[in-house]
């Protein structure tokens, strides 16, 4: 049996992080936890460090790594704990780590997702807002420094089992017409159109079927998280916004389905519990036990479809416009959304109101082509400028 794969979890305190250790522990021959980082939750990163004995943590700051260094040291682990933005680059591309979760939520994942991408790791790419920003220049740096990029999100994960066998070894997907990226339809999916002003933030976060981060469940709610994936998919499978629809499918238990030129049609399917994409990205072209239960159909009976429904969900048009003008306007779309929905969770908006402001930031920014990572991240901090100068106004 070779050494165990080291293993890098950036945003561990997050669901996607949990989930990610939880498959790691079911095989601690084949996986070592090198890693582990968090932002706000430190007790529960201090926790983990006592369960997977890491290498290394890495939290916000420099007080906090001290404090959290001395509180594992005190109970006899040797972790190094690091801080900030250089300290998850520095995990994240690290030598001795062979994989890294990209589970960061937002604009904060991209330089350590770049970095282990530009270190040549195995990726595994949860954090969709870092490949919805950087698009081009993400995709460059994955061909140039011969990393290996899988995807984490359900429905991408999905889209990847269902491509030609070919397209894993780098090759030109042949053959394939659309590709049809499954939606739940979240929470509000029939809500009336009426009431969709008044809604919580916990009714946001309460999605029928996944439990997620806050930030991605107000996505999901109102479907910029679709909107996010459809670009998301352009660049992964190298497609055309026109060949990517999106299929509004409650059950949540097909995740995503590829139509070739001949009619065949190809799905994959599973309970929606994100151990599944985890496990199989982890050990392709290999598949390990993820603790997720067998899919039972006979207790599922059906499974329904339908169009989606712009004027109920407008942050799906405009991810659309965004992904067709291309340049800078996806970075500027997800900074002014990340605003939006912390301003939504913080009761300072209307659930409505968060595609009024990304509409208004789109319609004053133009966007610009992206040459370097310094025009995204202008881009973002213009994008978030513009959204907070809508809220400043709002306020008064
Ligand atoms: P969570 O909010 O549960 O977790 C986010 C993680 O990122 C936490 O570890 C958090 O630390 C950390 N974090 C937050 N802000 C910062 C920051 N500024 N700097 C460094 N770390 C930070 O989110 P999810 O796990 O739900 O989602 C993570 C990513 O995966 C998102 O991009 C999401 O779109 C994507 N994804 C999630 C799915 C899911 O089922 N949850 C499905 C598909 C994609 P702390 O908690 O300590 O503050
Ligand atoms: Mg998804």
């Amino acid at each position: 049996m070779s050494a165990p794969q080291q293993v890098c979890v950036l945003g561990a305190t997050g669901s996607i992080g949990l989930s990610t250790l939880d498959v790691l522990a079911r095989h601690p021959q084949r996986y070592s936890v090198f890693a582990i980082t968090g932002h706000s939750r430190l007790a529960e990163l201090e926790a983990l460090c006592l369960a997977h004995r890491p290498r290394f943590a890495v939290v916000a700051r420099d007080e906090q790594a001290r404090h959290l260094q001395g509180a594992l040291r005190a109970a006899g682990l040797d972790t190094r704990v690091l801080a900030g933005e250089p300290g998850l680059c520095e995990v994240a591309g690290h030598p001795e780590v062979d994989v890294v979760m990209a589970a960061i939520v937002g604009a904060a994942g991209l330089k350590p997702t770049l970095a282990a991408v530009q270190a040549g790791k195995r990726v595994l790419l949860a954090n969709k807002e870092a490949l919805v920003m950087s698009g081009a220049l993400f995709m460059h740096e994955v061909q140039a420094h011969g990393a290996v990029l899988l995807p984490i999100d359900s429905e991408h994960n999905a889209i990847f089992q269902c491509m030609p066998g070919d397209y894993a070894r780098g090759l030109e997907p042949v053959g394939v017409r659309r590709i049809l990226l499954t939606a739940s339809g979240g929470p509000f999916r029939e809500t009336p159109l009426e009431r969709l002003a008044e809604v919580s933030p916990e009714q946001a976060c309460a999605h029928p079927n996944w439990s997620m981060g806050r930030k991605i469940s107000v996505d999901s709610a109102s479907m910029m998280n679709k909107g996010l994936e459809l670009i998301e998919a352009c660049w992964l499978f190298d497609a055309s916004p026109s060949k990517v629809e999106v299929v509004i499918h409650p059950q949540s238990v097909i995740h995503s389905l590829v139509d070739y030129v001949d009619g065949s049609v190809l799905a994959q399917l599973g309970n929606p519990d994100m151990r599944t994409p985890i496990a199989h990205a982890l050990a392709w072209p290999e598949r390990i036990d993820s603790g997720v239960s067998p899919l039972d159909l006979f207790s599922i009976a059906r499974l329904d479809f339908q169009a989606p429904d712009e004027q109920r969900f407008p942050c799906l048009r405009l991810a659309r416009q965004a992904a067709e003008a291309g340049g800078s306007a996806p970075a500027m779309l997800n900074a002014a959304n990340e605003v939006a929905v912390a301003a939504f969770l913080e009761r300072r908006i209307r659930f409505t109101e968060i595609a009024v402001i990304i509409d208004e930031v789109l319609n004053r920014e133009a966007a610009t082509p992206v040459e370097s990572l310094d025009v995204v991240l202008e881009a973002d901090r213009r994008a978030r400028e513009a959204a907070q100068a809508w809220l400043r106004g709002r306020a008064r």
